[in-house]
């Protein structure tokens, strides 16, 4: 089933720059997508206008049936709560623990405290840290830190999971554990799309990837290396 269409999407930034040009794409329910390519080809750009970060100049943007580009501003926080997001550099508040920075995505939608306590360690369980409820951020590694924003992002069931960088600070060891973190929340349903600067992981988890230049989708492959680019 088809939950995400791009459909000759553009985007033109106020300067003048075309960061996306004329791309089109489906993607299914339960997918893993992989969005590679140099650095400035577009990726983030594709990213922010499926979470409406940004608006498309030309073109929809289908997410789950709603057209995004047309969701208002007032709107937007509901947009939002469906879909989770996970940043290159974690975005966690300092001065709160594991477990309030979980539920902290939660508690401003007024759930009664029992539902956020259920939802909260249900969700740092899948990441692996329910011990680790009452740390603060900066007494965690990178890839726990990473893991508690990933725990965040799913913790209100997102239909989408979207990554941008999310291994970008993480060594290899650890890069590799935070992925299988988010394989297993694909393997339960969630759709992933994934940007990503990291050849070995695109290499070892053959997903789909898909390939940006210049702001164009030039390549689209099933199971995909990144060593096909050069191909
Ligand atoms: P990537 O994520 O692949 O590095 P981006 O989507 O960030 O690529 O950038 C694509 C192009 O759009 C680049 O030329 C970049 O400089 C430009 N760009 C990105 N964001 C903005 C912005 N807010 N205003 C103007 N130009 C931008």
């Amino acid at each position: 089933m088809e939950f995400i269409k791009f459909k000759d999407v553009d985007k033109t930034y106020k300067n003048g720059v075309n960061a996306v040009y004329d791309m089109n794409l489906s993607i299914k329910k339960g997918d893993f997508v992989f969005i590679i390519g140099a650095s400035g080809s577009g990726k983030s750009t594709m990213i922010k206008m499926l979470y409406r970060e940004e608006r498309p100049s030309n073109g929809e943007i289908i997410l789950g049936g709603i057209n995004v580009a047309k969701v208002k501003n007032s709107k937007v926080y509901k947009l939002r709560r469906k879909i989770g997001i996970v940043f290159q550099d974690f975005k966690l508040l300092p001065k709160l623990t594991v477990y309030e920075n979980v539920a902290f995505a939660l508690e401003i939608y007024g759930l009664p405290t029992h539902e956020v306590r259920k939802k909260v360690l249900k969700a740092l369980d899948l990441v692996g840290l329910k011990s680790k409820t009452k740390s603060y951020p900066s007494q965690l590694s990178g890839g726990e830190q990473q893991r508690v924003a990933i725990a965040r992002a799913i913790v209100n069931s997102p239909k989408l999971l979207i990554c941008d960088e999310p291994t970008g600070n993480l060594d290899p060891d650890t890069s590799w554990e935070v992925m299988q973190v988010i394989k297993k929340i694909n393997d339960l349903g969630t759709t992933i799309v994934m940007a990503t600067h990291d050849r070995e992981m695109v290499d070892r988890m053959k997903k789909r990837v898909i390939y940006l230049e210049d702001g164009r989708l030039v390549k689209d492959y099933e199971k995909g290396t990144y060593v096909n680019e050069s191909n």
